[in-house]
C-alpha cells in the first residue's frame, strides 16, 4: 500500500469514439478519479484496480489457471464443429491470437459485428463507401447528419470532439460553424440539439433516402411527402447536401437493423456516392462495442472477411448467416463454444444460450463481465489499457495505442489463448 498519488493518461474504449484524451488518478493501485470520461465509463474506470480478483473455474468451482487452460484445450481438441465467438472486449494481440487458435482447430469464427453492423458491412462490400477520419470531420465538417443514431446517448462524447461543438482548421467557431441534422423515427436527445429534425415513419428509410437520390439527380416528385416527411422538406436537405463545403453521415443501427437493413444502408451510401459529384461527402458508421472494429480489421487481415468465417475446411469460408455465432447456436450446429470477450450476449435467442448450457462451453472475457449461465470453463484476464498493452481501432478504422495505467502483472487472453494453443495435441 502506497499514499503516492499519480496521473496516467487513459484510453477509453468503452465505445467505438475510442477516446484518448482521459487523466487517471491512480492512488493505493486503484483508480480514484478519472477526467475526461462520460457517463458511459465514468463508474466503470473507477472500479478498475491493479488486482482485479480473477476467477478461473471449471462447472463454476475454482480452480488453477493450469486447470482451466488444460480442460479448455481437452473440449476444443475433442469438438469437431467449434465456435469461436466475440472478441469485441478484446484488442488486437487478444483477437490476433483467437484466429491463430480458430485456424489451428479448424473452428468457425465470429464477432460481435455479426449482431451489429453486419448489414452495414454486407451493404459497403456491395457498394463501397465514401470515408474520412474522424479528425477529418472535426475538421472540415460544416454539414453533419444523424441518421438512426442517437449519439448523445450511445456515443456521449462524439459531439465534443468530433462532429458537434469540436472545433477545428476549418471549423474554428465549432457548433455556430455547423449544421446538425438529426432523421430518426422518433425524438431522441441528439434530435433536440439538432438544428433540424426529420422525424421519419417507421421503416421508411429506404424510401426517404431514394427520394433524395431523385432529387439530388433533378427529378420532381410528384406525390406531397414521403416516408412522413414533405417533399420541401427533402428539397431542402437535399440542397444543404449539396452546397456544403464537407459533409458527414453517422448512422447507426435505426437504420441497418429491421428486415431492410443492408438496403437501407446501401441507399444511404449511394445517396453519399451521388453528393459527391457536388462536393466532399463522407459516411461512416457508428460503432457501439468497444473494439468490435479491431476485431473486424483483425479477422480482414487474417483471413479476408470481416466476420462469420469458418476455418474448417482448413481455408476461410465466409458465409454471414451461415456462420454467424447466434444462428449457428440456434440451429445447434457447434459441439463447442468459447466465446472470448463477448459483447451483446444479451441480445443472444433464448435457443442459442439453451445451446450453450448443453455444449461445452469457455468462457473468457475481463473480470467485470459475466455470462448469462454457468460456462464449462471460465477464464478470467486483464483489460487492455488497464493492465496490458493493446492495439484498438476507432470507429473510423484508425488503431489508438493503449498504455496500461497498471504494471503488467495480470495475465491478457492473448497469454491465455496462447498457452491453449500450446497444449493442444
Ligand atoms: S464517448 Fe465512448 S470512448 Fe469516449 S469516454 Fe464515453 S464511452 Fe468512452
Amino acid at each position: 500500500m502506497t499514499d503516492t498519488v499519480v496521473q496516467k493518461p487513459a484510453v477509453c474504449t468503452h465505445c467505438g469514439c475510442v477516446c484518448d484524451d482521459l487523466i487517471a488518478t491512480v492512488h493505493d493501485q486503484r483508480v480514484t478519479q478519472i477526467k475526461n470520461a462520460c457517463v458511459l465509463s465514468e463508474e466503470w474506470f473507477l472500479t478498475q484496480t491493479a488486482t482485479p480478483q480473477l476467477r478461473f473455474e471449471i462447472e463454476g468451482q475454482t480452480v488453477s489457471q493450469q486447470q482451466a487452460i488444460d480442460k479448455t484445450a481437452e473440449i476444443l481438441s475433442s469438438a469437431t464443429a467449434p465456435l469461436i465467438h466475440g472478441l469485441a472486449r478484446s484488442s488486437t494481440p487478444g483477437q490476433r491470437a483467437a484466429v491463430e487458435l480458430a485456424d489451428r482447430i479448424g473452428a468457425i469464427i465470429d464477432t460481435s459485428a455479426s449482431t451489429c453492423h453486419a448489414p452495414s458491412i454486407l451493404a459497403l462490400q456491395r457498394v463501397g463507401e465514401s470515408t474520412c477520419s474522424l479528425g477529418e470531420v472535426r475538421n472540415r465538417s460544416d454539414l453533419v447528419i444523424f441518421w438512426g443514431s442517437n449519439p448523445l446517448e450511445s456515443h456521449p462524447r462524439h459531439l465534443v470532439r468530433y462532429s458537434g461543438e469540436a472545433t477545428g482548421l476549418f471549423i474554428p467557431n465549432g457548433r455556430a460553424d455547423r449544421t446538425i441534422v438529426v432523421v430518426d423515427t422518433q425524438e431522441t436527445e441528439t434530435s433536440q440539439a439538432a438544428d433540424l429534425f426529420l422525424k421519419i415513419k417507421p421503416e421508411s428509410d429506404f424510401e426517404v433516402l431514394w427520394a433524395l437520390r431523385a432529387i439530388l439527380s433533378g427529378q420532381s416528385l410528384e406525390q406531397s411527402s414521403v416516408g412522413g416527411i414533405e417533399i420541401k422538406q427533402l428539397n431542402d436537405l437535399v440542397s444543404r447536401m449539396k452546397q456544403c463545403q464537407f459533409g458527414a453521415v453517422f448512422f447507426g443501427l435505426g437504420l441497418a437493423h429491421g428486415p431492410l437493413g443492408h438496403h437501407n444502408v446501401e441507399a444511404l451510401l449511394q445517396l453519399v456516392t451521388d453528393v459527391n459529384d457536388h462536393t466532399r461527402f463522407i459516411a461512416r458508421r457508428m460503432r457501439n462495442y468497444g473494439d468490435v472494429a479491431g476485431a473486424d480489421s483483425v479477422l480482414c487481415w487474417q483471413t479476408g472477411y470481416p466476420f462469420s468465417v469458418s476455418l474448417s475446411k482448413g481455408y476461410p469460408r465466409y458465409n454471414p448467416g451461415e456462420y454467424s455465432a447466434f444462428e449457428l447456436l440456434t440451429r445447434r450446429d457447434v459441439d463447442a463454444a468459447f466465446l472470448i470477450g463477448s459483447d451483446g450476449l444479451n441480445k443472444m435467442p433464448a435457443a442459442a444460450i439453451e445451446t450453450l448450457k448443453t455444449i461445452p462451453t469457455i468462457y473468457l472475457a475481463p473480470v467485470d463481465s459475466d455470462p448469462p449461465f454457468v460456462p464449462t470453463v471460465r477464464l478470467s484476464s486483464g483489460t487492455y489499457g488497464i493492465h496490458d498493452y493493446g492495439t484498438a481501432y476507432r470507429m473510423d478504422e484508425v488503431p489508438i495505442p493503449l498504455k496500461p495505467i497498471f504494471p503488467e502483472t495480470v495475465p491478457m487472453d492473448e497469454t491465455l489463448v496462447q498457452s491453449i494453443i500450446d497444449q493442444l495435441d
